[in-house]
């Protein structure tokens, strides 16, 4: 009989953990797998804002995917996918030949969401992967540098980062870290350097406890952000960013405009190919798209509301990584002739959001954590994730607690 096929397109933290964990689950004449990615190595998309802000190192943040693969288990693929063909069980990737599947998993991530706000997708930049936050990086630095030339009285560099939710406000604690640090090596007073963060809602990290996301606004307002809340970005040109508050229409400009407003899943999968709802597409408790008995969706791509909850999981890590677990588990179940498979019903632990290298704010198991105690817990969740991923050895060459020295 014809062993079936595992296509998993996307090795981010959803797709890997769900290739890593097949490899582990299933013998080796039970199922061919194979691997999609656009690059050879995986990044750690949880720490994109250590490398925009120039903080984080690349090479503690990638590693290369056969590290954790099983080539005689998994087949990997470095290319792009370009189109899913549901009907006939089919992707085609930008250079090698289409690929048919039994069954499919859709983990390709996240892109920005602009929400129709002119001019974002043009003139803002935003940490969508590796190479963007290296760009994003580059192009502050180069600002700052060119302060150095310009004239005393000129111009400041204004930076405003648009949204104070999770990933604007962990980018904005690593970049207030950083600008004194460029100011030094250019010869650029601070002052000159402006951080201003528009947020659309009355505070930031919402989701978080009041006291926790007041104690994050001490911090970073004392490392010298201004916020302004209750205010929308209405448009970004090339010059500037035009708002529009209680206060009533603002415009910056000069501006270096970082959107962090929100994420959508992959539209190469959600919209494009499988009908998406607020650019997630709903899945099942199984994690299958409904109708769609060999199409598993998790990650960012996915939206899953459990029972009686109002809203979907929010698009984490957490959330895609323990999504993977579930999802090798039914393809385990599938391969094997069953037919009752797992639900999705996570034990959450808690999210914790880093304010730069040495504070952060989180709740974890009930405990809310403040300063470099919340640091210490991240860099833990970030260590086990790395140890699930590839043992012990992967969690000390790469994790900031391990340190990185082994042989
Ligand atoms: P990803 O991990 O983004 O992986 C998607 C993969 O698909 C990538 O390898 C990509 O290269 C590949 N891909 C995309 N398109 C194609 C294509 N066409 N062809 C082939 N391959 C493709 N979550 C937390 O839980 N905790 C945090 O502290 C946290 N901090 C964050 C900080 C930042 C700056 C950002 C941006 C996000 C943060 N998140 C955090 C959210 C978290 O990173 C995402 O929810 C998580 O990465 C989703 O996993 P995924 O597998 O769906 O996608």
């Amino acid at each position: 009989m014809k062993k079936p096929s595992i296509l998993i397109l996307g090795a981010g933290y959803g797709g890997l953990m769900t290739a890593v964990r097949l490899q582990n689950m299933l013998g080796q004449g039970e199922a061919d797998i194979t691997l999609v990615n656009k690059h050879d190595y995986h990044y750690q998309t949880t720490l994109l804002h250590e490398i925009a802000a120039g903080t984080g190192e690349e090479r503690r943040i990638c590693l290369p995917i056969q590290n954790v693969i099983d080539s005689r288990r998994v087949r990997f693929i470095k290319d792009t996918v370009v189109e899913i063909r549901e009907k006939e069980r089919q992707v085609f990737l930008c250079h090698n030949e289409p690929i048919q599947y039994d069954y499919l998993v859709v983990a390709l991530g996240f892109e920005p969401a602009t929400f129709g706000i002119p001019g974002i997708a043009e003139h803002a930049l935003a940490i969508r992967s590796l190479n963007a936050a290296k760009q994003i990086r580059n192009h502050l630095e180069t600002r700052v540098a060119e302060l150095a030339t310009a004239a005393s009285t000129g111009d400041p560099l204004t930076i405003v980062i648009g949204g104070a939710g999770f990933t604007g406000i962990e980018f904005i604690g690593e970049l207030v870290d950083q600008v004194p640090h460029w100011c030094a090596k250019y010869r650029v007073t601070r002052e000159r350097v402006r951080v201003i963060c528009v947020e659309a809602g009355p505070g930031l990290l919402p989701g978080f406890q009041p006291s926790l996301a007041a104690y994050a606004r001490r911090s970073l307002e004392a490392r010298g952000v201004a916020f302004y809340f209750n205010t929308r970005i209405c448009s970004v040109d090339e010059r500037g960013v035009s708002l529009e508050g209680k206060d009533g229409g603002k415009r910056i400009e000069p501006a270096t405009v970082i959107w962090t407003g929100g994420v959508q899943g992959n539209r190469l999968a959600c919209g494009a190919t499988f009908e998406a709802v607020r650019g997630r597409i709903p899945v099942t408790p199984d994690l299958r798209m409904s109708g769609q008995d060999r199409v598993f969706v998790i990650g960012d791509c996915a939206s899953y509301t459990s029972p009686g909850a109002e809203r979907p999981f929010p698009p984490t890590a957490q959330i895609a990584v323990l999504q993977a677990i579930t999802c090798a588990r039914n393809l385990q179940i599938l391969v094997r002739g069953g037919k009752k498979l797992e639900p999705f019903a996570p034990k959450l632990k808690g999210a914790i959001a880093s304010l730069g290298a040495r504070d952060g704010v989180g709740l974890v198991m009930g405990l809310s954590l403040r300063g470099k105690l919340a640091i210490l817990f991240k860099e833990i969740v970030d260590s086990r994730y790395l140890f699930m991923l590839g043992g012990i050895r992967l969690a000390l060459q790469k994790s900031k607690l391990g340190g990185g020295e082994v042989e």
